[in-house]
């Protein structure tokens, strides 16, 4: 409150402070890494549209412009919201949906306070800054709406803007109003909603196709492009060069996706769900609940009616651990020992002291074949695989 003489403290029980966080203005920023990527050579063509990319077996070999064609041993595809269609037509999945954000600016408020830290309130649902004289409310919101997920219109220029909302944003500028009380001493100046690109498990795509050699993908920022833009874009560009990443981002990995995650329905329920979360407390083994039973194992049914209470795998349903009868079949979320426990741990003694059985339908498989292919996978592993056909062995 010292630093942020503007906040309400009723209800706050504590917060962090970052004193090494900083602010940037987009347009200054992107200007000087354009003039910083002039004095290095890099050439930018402004007003030229990318119509398609030319592929030659599994590599790519440059792009098709409304300029003309362009040869390339490197392509990034940094589109946007458009990167999903942008890389659909040359068969690389990239799951991406476009959802309304929004953020509020005020009039201007004499004698504003300059330079206050960047306030987050996870139970307001909003952000707040100050921005010359005026306060911007941003705000991570639950009950946005998917937008455009037939396509992105390619016609509506780079700085789209959708219809305001008041009575979806209403209520939650209200709350921040008792967090904030001068907000309620002030007119708006500005209502932005835009559309943002959000990933269904909300970590953006960085690297390379897992189908596409020399593709390279940085889409999907989940509202937090601007942050991530020059993290992202060094190490794209150490991993270009040098033909490793600098450092190991595997939840980044566009190899990750699964066929159904670039399904439209999908999309639409799961990116929501996270945006709508975005905000909420992250417990641990907090499970999805949008989107689900899209693959069942021939076992569902019967771990179903055992008891079991499902989390999601690369869209498998997998039985979590099994309710006894009686038991609600669901999680009770606490950064505590949570209510599953001791029926995991009843689980656990069975398979160890009896019998049990584990489907791992969901798991990724992998053929290994030719003469080696034993002493190959017992050297892999920490188990040893050499065993008769027929059998089985968790490594
Ligand atoms: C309301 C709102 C508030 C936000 N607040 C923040 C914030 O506080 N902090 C933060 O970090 N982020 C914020 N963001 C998110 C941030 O703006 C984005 O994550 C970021 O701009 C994404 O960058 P990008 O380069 O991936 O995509 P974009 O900025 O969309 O750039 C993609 C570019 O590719 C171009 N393009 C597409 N197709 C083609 C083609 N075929 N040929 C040529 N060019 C093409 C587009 O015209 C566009 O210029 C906010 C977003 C919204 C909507």
């Amino acid at each position: 409150l010292e630093l942020h003489p503007y906040l309400n403290p009723d209800g706050i029980l504590g917060g962090l402070w970052f004193p090494t966080d900083g602010r940037g203005n987009a347009t200054d920023t992107t200007m000087s890494l354009v003039r910083g990527a002039q004095q290095n050579g890099a050439k930018i063509f402004e007003r030229v549209t990318v119509t398609g990319t030319a592929v030659s077996g599994n590599r790519v070999t440059g792009v098709r412009t409304s300029e003309g064609d362009i040869d390339a041993e490197y392509v990034v595809n940094c589109t946007g919201m458009w990167g999903r269609e942008t890389a659909a037509e040359i068969g690389v999945d990239i799951p991406l949906q476009a959802l309304a954000h929004y953020y509020v600016v005020t009039e201007e408020i004499k004698g504003l306070q300059k330079n206050l830290p960047t306030v987050k309130s996870g139970d307001d649902y909003s952000y707040l800054k100050d921005e010359v004289s005026a306060l911007m409310v941003g705000f991570f919101e639950p009950g946005s709406y998917p937008w455009a997920s037939r396509g992105i219109p390619k016609n509506r220029g780079s700085f789209i803007r959708l219809p305001e909302d008041w009575d979806h944003l209403g209520p939650f500028y209200e709350k921040m109003i008792d967090r904030v009380p001068i907000l309620a001493e002030t007119g708006i100046r500005l209502h932005f909603c835009g559309p943002e690109s959000f990933t269904p498990d909300g970590m953006y795509h960085l690297g390379e196709a897992p189908n596409l050699r020399n593709y390279f993908i940085a889409a999907g920022f989940n509202s937090v492009g601007f942050l991530s833009g020059p993290g992202a874009g060094g190490v794209l560009a150490d991993w270009i060069i040098d033909g490793t990443p600098s450092i190991d981002l595997p939840e980044a990995d566009p190899g990750r996706t699964q066929r159904h995650e670039v399904n439209r329905r999908f999309l639409e329920k799961r990116a929501l769900e996270y945006l709508d979360e975005s905000y909420e407390i992250h417990y641990p083994f907090k499970q999805k609940t949008s989107a689900r039973e899209l693959r069942k194992s021939p076992l569902f049914h019967r771990t179903e009616s055992a008891g079991a209470v499902f989390g999601e795998l690369a869209g498998w349903e997998r039985p979590n651990w099994y309710a006894p009868d009686g038991e609600p079949k669901t999680y009770q979320y606490s950064y505590n020992r949570q209510n599953w426990f001791e029926h995991s741990a009843a689980e656990h003694r069975a398979v160890r002291e009896s019998v049990g059985m584990l489907d791992v339908s969901s798991f990724g498989k992998i053929m290994v074949q030719g003469r080696d292919a034993q002493s190959f996978l017992s050297r892999l592993s920490v188990n040893n695989v050499d065993f008769e056909p027929g059998g089985i062995v968790y490594t």
